[in-house]
């Protein structure tokens, strides 16, 4: 009953507009990156966890044909930063029982499976990595799936965009989220965006360590505070999208979600999708960037596969 009335409300209420593409394009000015001043680094693609959904869901006017979705959790290993991890998936006990979902409603809605072993903390020591060392963890945003695994990791500092922390005790459609892998958190950094200027096609960014290489831009539409992650790297940069573009095909047409995950998931839709035609542009301007779609299962061929380092 407590997943039915949300889901009711959602299919009256939320059953958001098609989606049709801007009037006018976003535009990408001019975006270089000095990789001689970059710091270097390696970066590591983990799958943790997956969700079932159908494609019907996932982008409008697909079929009936079930989708694998993965939760990612990247490593990037900074020269003096230490370990930085971009979201964190779900935590340790997920792995350990799957009836012990943070966010389970949420879960329960994607199917989520978690094989024992699976999680971050538990996957760190293949990479020669210790958990205890991940001293940062970038969050797009604080939706259980990128959120929850924060638990494993209670020495990190917590990256978040403007207005995420309050948005993830309010909770959505989907009622109160399970606060209690962040609840009491210390070392939380709050991104600040205003006056910050653009960044590609994005109106705000921040450069984390102020060296280029982990640039966080503002994509919100999802969740309030949610933002995409430019990891710049000696031999390339990835977009990393989080959950403003779930597959590839979110970014690359763009296709928009269904109408449903619109209404029920999303904060506010209409900002999401422009946000998945700055990727869109993005991408058109500038090939040589790898764009990430948040959950892309393409991502295990793409990015090389775990524990294998990109430089
Ligand atoms: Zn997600």
């Amino acid at each position: 009953m407590r997943l039915i009335l949300p889901l009711i409300s959602a299919l009256l209420l939320g059953c958001a507009p098609k989606a049709v593409p801007p009037e006018t394009m976003p535009q990408v000015p001019d975006w270089s990156v000095d990789r001689d001043a970059l710091p270097g680094g390696t970066l590591r693609a983990l799958a943790v966890a997956y969700t079932g959904s159908a494609e019907r869901l996932v982008v409008q006017g697909g079929g009936s044909e079930r989708l694998s979705l993965p939760v990612w959790v990247y490593v990037f290993e900074h020269p003096t930063e230490g370990t930085v991890l971009i979201d964190a998936g779900f935590p340790r006990r997920t792995s350990v029982s799957t009836a012990d979902y943070p966010g389970r409603q949420m879960a329960k809605l994607l199917s989520v499976t978690m094989e024992p072993g699976a999680a971050a903390v538990d996957r760190l020591p293949e990479a020669g990595l210790d958990p205890a060392e991940v001293r940062h963890i970038v969050l797009t945003h604080m939706h259980p799936d990128h959120v929850a695994g924060v638990e494993d990791f209670p020495a990190a500092t917590l990256h978040v965009g403007p207005g995420e922390w309050e948005a993830a005790f309010r909770g959505g459609a989907l009622g109160k989220p399970d606060t209690s892998p962040f609840e009491g958190r210390q070392g939380v950094q709050h991104v600040d965006f205003a006056g910050s200027g653009a960044y590609g096609p994005f109106e705000g960014h921040r450069d984390l360590f102020g060296d280029g290489s982990v640039v966080v831009m503002q994509a919100g539409g999802h969740t309030p505070g949610h933002m995409a992650v430019m990891l710049n790297l000696k031999g390339g940069s990835w977009l990393f999208t989080g959950d403003c573009a779930w597959v590839d095909r979110h970014w690359q047409e763009p296709a928009p979600k269904s109408a449903l995950v619109r209404g029920l998931l999303e904060d506010d839709w209409r900002l999401n999708w422009a946000n998945q035609w700055r990727l869109h542009v993005f991408g058109q301007a500038h090939p040589e960037l790898v764009i990430v779609g948040g959950h892309e299962a393409a991502t295990a061929t793409k990015l090389k596969p775990w524990p294998q380092t990109m430089e």
